[in-house]
């Protein structure tokens, strides 16, 4: 069976744990840095406050082990702040979280008046998928190799590197489960 690690600092990873378990795989919450120990076949990085999640990830000791799985190649879903948080540079800040994401984000990038709202998007072979975006950053730059995989007016809101998916939504808090289905096929052939 398929066994999804979420990170479940903070945030919306209560959402992420239903969809996953809805499609028949297993999922271990990881809150401290032993829980990383468990083999894994994915891992998830939940909506939320990328700041927040970031510094609790430094003071648990779980970012260097973390960032180390994934360069190895553990397959991430990342929305939201998991998408910052995965991200090589973050605009206008100085200081990134695990880097391994090579794109640059902008953070809260649709400003106060459009915060949040719903709206269909075409995404890779997936079709048209319902996504929410909650305060949501966009992609302003990708490095050679990542693989864009859905656009909104012109800005990139989801990519693929090899092995790590950045999603600028979330696609857990809509009846949709196509992307979760999409992560977890790339999780079984890892
Ligand atoms: N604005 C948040 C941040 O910068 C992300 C919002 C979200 O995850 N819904 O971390």
């Amino acid at each position: 069976m398929v066994v999804i690690g979420i990170l479940a600092l903070q945030g919306d990873f209560a959402e992420h744990r239903q969809k996953i378990v809805a499609l028949g795989a297993k999922t271990i919450d990881i809150r401290q840095a032993k829980d990383l120990q468990a083999p894994l076949d994915g891992m998830i990085l939940p909506g939320g406050e990328s700041t927040v999640q970031g510094k609790l990830l430094r003071d648990l000791g779980m970012l260097e082990p973390l960032k180390s799985k994934i360069d190895a190649g553990l397959p991430v879903l990342a929305t939201c702040a998991g998408l910052i948080l995965l991200s090589q540079q973050i605009e206008d800040q100085e200081s990134t979280h695990l880097a391994t994401l090579p794109v640059t984000v902008k953070r809260n990038a649709y400003g106060r008046q459009l915060g949040s709202f719903n709206t269909p998007l075409s995404f890779g072979d997936l079709g048209e998928v319902p996504a929410t975006f909650i305060r949501a950053p966009y992609i302003n730059q990708v490095d050679e190799g990542v693989e864009v995989l859905a656009e909104k007016d012109g800005k990139i809101v989801a990519a693929r590197f090899h092995n790590q998916l950045g999603l600028a939504f979330h696609p857990e808090v809509d009846e949709n489960d196509s992307i979760h289905s999409y992560f977890l096929s790339i999780c079984q052939t890892k």
